[in-house]
């Protein structure tokens, strides 16, 4: 992608991105570069790859993303906020206990999919749980594209070893999930670095700290880590790809009812009840499918009126 017009420019890695500036991570270490016209901080995301010019200081463009993991985020209008570019491996947090919820685990799987970003689920705190080889088995169920369901103690050293494999040089990883479920521990272990006083911490409503920057950090065995605090109320945005992905048998079964408008409800000839009646389809992987049809359809149907 790198023309011969760049030649001088430095690719560099976005390490934090502020209002104005970005801050790329070179062979010379970090350069604080500002935006040209067009582009700006909703534009790109920490892990971008840019072209830096060394003269001015200045990102001369970005180079096209292999992932890019952004949200839906409500306000005035809904849109989609770039929260990291570039991820090899997503890691899904959730906990043995009270966490554990197969619904959310499919629509974070669904997202990675969407994303482009290979999704690895990471269940903790398995020493406080009796059924976590059950648990394994059912996150395993989820999608034959996830890559490893892991189950372990993020408070046990060895716990950084499970996830070595994904962490090597020239790989970026970052996690999602929950509060509470053990992202930070992992985090800290995996970086190096102590979360409760890195980073910038403030109290939100609920009287909790949140770190509020994401950003880039350097991993012991050379790979890299994007750290995305508020990552919590992570909602779709326009994952129709991966829904499709995750839930690939179900939807090619929906091709096949008699009527092509199909609501899978009560119609004659819906090949979907039918194999829910005949106990090829669960009846809860099915309601799961339909509720997370309906929410990417409400993301988009209230994209469209903000236009
Ligand atoms: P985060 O909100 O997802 O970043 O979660 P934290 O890393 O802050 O962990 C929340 C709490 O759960 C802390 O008190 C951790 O020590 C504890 N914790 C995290 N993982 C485990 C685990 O695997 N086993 C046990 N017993 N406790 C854990
Ligand atoms: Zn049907």
């Amino acid at each position: 992608q790198i023309t011969p017009d760049d030649a001088l420019a430095l690719p560099l890695r976005l390490s934090a991105v502020q209002r104005n500036r970005a801050t790329g991570l070179g062979p010379a270490g970090p350069l604080v570069l500002e935006f040209p016209p067009g582009l700006n901080a909703g534009t790109v995301a920490v892990g971008d790859w840019v072209l830096g010019d060394p003269a001015t200081n200045r990102i001369l463009r970005v180079l096209k993303r292999r992932s890019l993991l952004e949200r839906k985020v409500a306000g005035i209008e809904v849109r989609a906020q770039l929260i990291a570019a570039n991820v090899d491996t997503l890691f899904i947090v959730t906990s043995c206990n009270a966490d554990f919820n197969l619904a959310r685990l499919e629509r974070y799987v669904a997202l990675a999919l969407d994303s482009g970003t290979t999704p690895v689920i990471v269940l903790t705190k398995a020493d406080l749980a009796a059924d976590s080889d059950e648990l394994v088995a059912d996150a395993k169920a989820i999608s034959p594209h996830i890559a490893a369901v892991l189950a372990l103690n993020a408070k046990q050293a060895e716990a950084l070893d499970v996830l070595r494999p994904w962490c090597g040089h020239g790989q970026t990883v970052a996690f999602v999930g929950s509060s509470g479920v053990g992202k930070s521990t992992l985090i800290g272990g995996l970086a190096g670095i102590d979360l409760a006083t890195a980073g910038i911490r403030e109290d939100d409503a609920k009287g909790r700290h949140t770190t509020t920057a994401r950003a880039l950090h350097l991993m012991p065995g050379g790979g890299l880590l994007i750290d995305m605090p508020g990552m919590r109320e992570l909602a779709l945005f326009d994952a129709a790809e991966g829904i499709a992905e995750l839930f690939d048998d179900i939807e090619a079964l929906a091709g096949t009812c008699r009527f092509r408008d199909c609501s899978h409800a009560a119609e004659p000839g819906c090949a979907l009840q039918a194999a829910i009646a005949a106990g090829t389809l669960e009846a809860g992987r099915f309601g799961r499918w339909q509720k997370l049809q309906q929410e990417d359809a409400r993301t988009n149907a209230s994209l469209l009126e903000a236009r």
